[in-house]
């Protein structure tokens, strides 16, 4: 969570550019979607996935302490955004980290008290990636026209009765809205995740001006 002076807010599903120097002038440069809904105002938050050999993901989850400062350049994007006014229903589908500006469409949404039919489809490896999954559970038991799905696509805890493969047109069948009710899709996660997902919607017959694309990044999940 960073204090923005002068932040101009945002739209969810935005995102910022991370620029961390080095004492010796070198620089790098990532970008992190804001996991905070526009409501938050001048504080917004990423939420990022530590690799373990990441060069900026490793230093922000490891070093970053309260107090420091990080160079932020944004709000970015804007595409890949959703606000209540658009309307829906409202179809997320994220892979991993991908539900971050998802999340902050969530949050929004929620924030707004916005009657928008929403899913939230949400495919992780096991369990303990689940990213937000006390508050997950807290809007849906709190709001049922809110209804997210896991995949646990590698391991699941015993007594697991949910889905446990990866997304794939059967999935994607049972859990998006049909074509004819133009869902607002928005689809965010590794790269290869995104356009298998995007693929067998454009299949199923919904229209590829509806579905709004993120990739994160070059490796699968
Ligand atoms: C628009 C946008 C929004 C993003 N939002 C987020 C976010 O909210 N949270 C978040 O955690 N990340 C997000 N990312 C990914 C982020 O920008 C970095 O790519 C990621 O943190 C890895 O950077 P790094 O410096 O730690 O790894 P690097 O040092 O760049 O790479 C280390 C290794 O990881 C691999 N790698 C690089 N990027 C990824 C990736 N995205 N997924 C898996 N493997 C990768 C590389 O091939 C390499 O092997 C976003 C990316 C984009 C384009």
């Amino acid at each position: 969570m960073f204090d923005v002076p002068g932040w101009g807010g945002h739209r969810a599903g935005q995102h910022v550019d991370v620029r961390l120097t080095a004492p010796d002038g070198y620089q790098a440069q990532r970008s992190y979607s804001i996991a905070s809904p526009p409501e938050d105002g001048m504080r917004v938050a990423l939420t990022v996935e530590r690799l373990d050999d990441g060069e900026v993901s490793s230093f922000l989850v490891d070093d970053v302490r309260t107090g420091d400062e990080i160079e932020l350049r944004g709000p970015i994007g804007g595409y890949f955004t959703w606000d209540v006014r658009d309307g829906g229903p409202l179809m997320l589908i994220g892979g991993g980290s991908g539900v971050v500006p998802l999340m902050a469409m969530v949050r929004h949404r929620a924030a707004a008290a916005a009657p928008v039919p929403a899913r939230l489809l949400y495919s992780v490896r096991a369990i303990d990636d689940v990213i937000y999954h006390a508050e997950l559970d807290r809007i849906a038991a709190a709001d049922p026209t809110f209804m997210p799905t896991l995949t646990l696509t590698r391991a699941q805890p015993p007594g697991w009765t949910g889905l446990h493969r990866r997304v794939d047109a059967d999935m994607l069948e049972q859990a998006v809205w049909p074509a004819a009710d133009a869902p607002r899709v928005f689809v965010c996660g590794p790269t290869p995740f995104v356009e298998s997902v995007a693929d067998i919607l454009v299949q199923l017959g919904h229209a590829p001006q509806h579905i709004k694309t993120e990739r994160f990044g070059p490796t699968g999940g």
